[in-house]
């Protein structure tokens, strides 16, 4: 056996070649003749397998994944590690120099090799849905037989523009394309339906209501051979407000506030907290409202009841005394409610 490169003798061929020949002409990767990478201008992420992601990452970090994924090795290499370094750009083009290192047959091997990295910029799908303004869900502000008021679509959008910035962070479908005042409330226009719900649960959080979902055909995907769905949410907010009286099951009971659950109200016998599921809503009868309210004075105390003076026509009522008033005193100013002529003496705001 002899190694027709350098003709030394008695040695073990690898390919034909002896060994130090071998490693010689051995080129530890391959690299393709063309290395591109493709980015978004708008939000900097990547084109990767037919799929856009990886916002934010630096140009090396791009060089560098781009070389990587079109690199290729063979088995004789073990440990091989790759750096790359930027030389010098010009224009969309990155001069680049690859250093591979690796072991084969027992040595370690280092090279380096010139590779040119163009840069393709684009737009994004997701952006450039967002550059046309395309939705893909409504969300409805409504109330029940009502119109919300100004000081609930103020609240609303300050949830709204909250969670939206929040969301796209990560989503960059969370966006609000449009928004629409009209006589019976408020549309707002979100970029994708998963986004829509999201941001509706941050308003039902706080102002509860009824959501009802309408899908309607909004085009065609030829592509797909799918029809295209554009999902309409409305969400209708209570007829009543925090504060405001209502019955449900023989209870009565001023309401406290509202999530996406429930209604929350102090019952007014007792003072005791309760609730009502919204899905329960159609059975609620609202008996006074939060303007309903009066004060009274407190005239007489006694173990089994309170006196108050009529708020107008000054009248005294007994109110039967219940741990909830105990503490009150002669002379006290208390918020009372009237209703069918019978006072019940409220839990003061807390301060
Ligand atoms: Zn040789
Ligand atoms: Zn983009």
């Amino acid at each position: 056996m002899f190694c027709p490169k350098c003709g030394r003798e008695d040695v073990e061929l690898f390919k034909g070649l002896c060994k130090s020949c071998f490693l010689d002409e051995f080129e530890l990767i391959n690299l393709p003749d063309k290395i591109e990478f493709t980015v978004c201008v708008k939000c900097g992420s990547t084109l990767k397998n037919g799929k856009w992601k990886d916002q934010g990452l630096t140009e090396e970090e791009l060089v560098y994944n781009a070389v990587v994924e079109s690199v290729e090795t063979s088995k004789m290499v073990d440990n091989l590690e790759i750096s790359v370094e930027i030389l010098k750009t010009r224009g969309s083009i990155f001069e680049c120099i690859v250093s591979a290192s690796g072991k084969v047959l027992g040595e370690v091997l280092n090279q380096d090799y010139a590779v040119e990295v163009k840069k393709n910029k684009t737009v994004c799908s997701d952006c450039s849905k967002y550059e046309s303004g395309y939705y893909e869900s409504v969300i409805q502000i409504r109330a029940d037989r009502r119109v919300p008021t100004p000081d609930e679509i103020e609240s609303i959008d300050k949830i709204l523009i909250e969670r939206a910035n929040k969301l796209s962070k990560k989503n960059r479908m969370a966006y609000i394309a449009d928004r629409i005042v009209l006589k019976e409330g408020v549309d707002y226009y979100v970029g994708s339906y998963k986004a829509a719900k999201s941001l509706l649960d941050s308003i039902r959080e706080v102002f509860g209501g009824i959501v009802k979902e309408s899908p309607k055909i909004a085009g065609r995907d030829k592509s797909k051979g799918k029809d295209l769905y554009r999902i309409w949410i409305s969400l209708r907010l209570p007829r009543f407000h925090r504060g405001d009286f209502i019955e449900y099951e023989n209870i009565k009971g001023q309401v406290t506030g509202f999530n996406a659950k429930k209604i929350m109200f102090n019952e007014l016998n007792s003072q005791d907290t309760g609730s009502v599921i919204w899905k329960d809503y159609d059975n609620i009868k609202i008996i006074a409202e939060r303007e309903d309210v009066e004060n009274a004075i407190v005239t007489v105390k006694t173990p089994r009841s309170i006196q108050i003076l009529h708020p107008e026509t000054y009248q005294p009522i007994d109110i039967p005394l219940q741990p909830s008033i105990e503490s009150i005193e002669v002379g006290e100013e208390v918020p009372v409610l009237e209703i069918n002529g019978n006072f019940y003496i409220l839990k003061k705001p807390a301060e």
